[in-house]
């Protein structure tokens, strides 16, 4: 079959063959899987790994599955994981050091992962957070260079939001519900009389995926169908935030109250740094091997609430929680718009759902904007 551009529906053996198809393009392709009591992204074979009849409910500091009235294939909104698990993994080798035998130093840098990933499922949401990773690791002035060895390969299926969760606000940041772009394939999973799927087609890539698909050309009322869930998608969003001059409110409130009463709360535990799919800091590792007089450095992933993480000579300059927590509040939020020209923030509600005391950053910034200007005389 001739690739083509044009949207096109799929059964659910079509989502199968879809999985096939990419296989037997190389891939390795990752999707959403039910396990531990999470829905989690790990490489699957066949459509009958996908979390059907599952979806998550999400609340500040709470997370647990339960069971659809339906079969839902994704049915649920965004699990713990984000895919800079495997764009930007916690931890990877940068290189490898030996002595030559002409006294010389051999480096050696892994290589791209054997196989690129298919990343199947992707939000909206988190499609904004990988464009936001795309600009700090390939556009800035160094290119990240085993993020850009995973990520220059990688095939993204976006699978449209039908389903937001109680701590999502993609609305507000203007990232969701619907994969506008940024895609190779987009899926919308239409539940409405036979089970279906709505295939729109962001580049030749994924044209010629599809073409190996048995599909059928969609027609209006398909189209009417996916238009009508992500709208209704964006009518049930669990959190709002108003983001009207958020960078400026945040610059004008550094010596807040509110940054105090928080950071009592806070135990700078990293949680919402680690589940963020935007959030980038990382620091290197040397390690000596003895026995073969090798080296190796690994970059592992690292936080703004780690105390060492600012620490020069002398000591760190955020000793307490309530400068680190005012450091990630105030970049991802604010500072981030001088640094990258877009918010941190790609309202996905990770951070929400999986803060351990369930610190709420919508709630933190609409406190503060409802006292702007109240000044924590102990710390000013
Ligand atoms: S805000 Fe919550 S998740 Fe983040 S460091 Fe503090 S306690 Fe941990
Ligand atoms: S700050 Fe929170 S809501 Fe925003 S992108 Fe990060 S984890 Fe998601």
């Amino acid at each position: 079959m001739e690739p083509v551009r044009t949207p096109v529906v799929i059964d659910l053996d079509g989502l199968d063959a879809l999985i096939a198809a990419l296989r037997a393009k190389g891939y390795c392709v990752v999707g959403p899987t039910r396990s531990d009591a999470a829905i989690v992204y790990e490489e699957i074979e066949s459509a009958s790994e996908l979390p059907a009849g599952w979806t998550e409910i999400q609340e500040a500091g709470s997370y647990h599955l339960e069971r659809r009235d339906d079969e839902a294939r994704f049915g649920y909104p965004v699990g713990p994981q984000s895919w800079k698990r495997y764009l930007l993994p916690a931890r990877v080798l940068l290189w490898r050091a030996r002595r030559a035998a002409d006294g010389g130093v051999d480096l050696a840098e892994p290589p791209a992962p054997e196989r690129p990933y298919a990343l199947l499922g992707v939000r909206s949401c988190d499609l904004h957070a990988i464009g936001v990773q795309d600009r700090v690791f390939l556009e800035g002035a160094y290119v990240e260079r085993d993020y850009a060895l995973r990520r220059e390969h990688a095939f993204l299926a976006a699978v449209n939001c039908g389903t937001p969760g109680g701590t999502c606000f993609c609305t507000s940041m203007g990232t969701g519900p619907r994969a506008e772009a940024g895609f190779d394939l987009s899926l919308t999973e239409l539940l409405d009389g036979e089970h279906r799927f709505l295939v729109e087609i962001g580049s030749e890539r994924g044209a010629e995926v599809i073409a190996d698909v048995p599909a059928r050309e969609a027609l209006p009322t398909d189209l009417g169908a996916s238009r009508q869930v992500t709208d209704e998608a964006a009518e049930r969003m669990g959190r709002s935030l108003d983001t009207l001059d958020l960078r400026d409110l945040l610059a004008r409130n550094l010596d807040h109250p509110r940054f105090e009463a928080t950071a009592e709360r806070c135990l700078t535990c990293g949680n919402c740094t680690l589940v963020c799919p935007t959030c980038f800091c990382t620091s290197v590792d040397d390690v000596n091997v003895l026995a073969d007089g090798s080296s190796e450095r690994w970059r592992r992933w690292d936080s703004c609430y780690s105390i060492d993480y600012s620490y020069i000579h002398g000591g760190s300059v955020r000793p307490s929680a309530r400068a680190r927590y005012r450091q990630w509040l105030t970049h991802k939020f604010g500072t981030w718009h001088d640094q990258f020209g877009t918010s941190g923030c790609v309202g996905c509600g990770r951070c929400i759902t999986w803060c351990p005391v369930g610190i709420d950053v919508t709630e933190e910034l609409a406190a503060i904007r409802a006292t702007d200007g109240e000044v924590d005389h102990a710390h000013a």
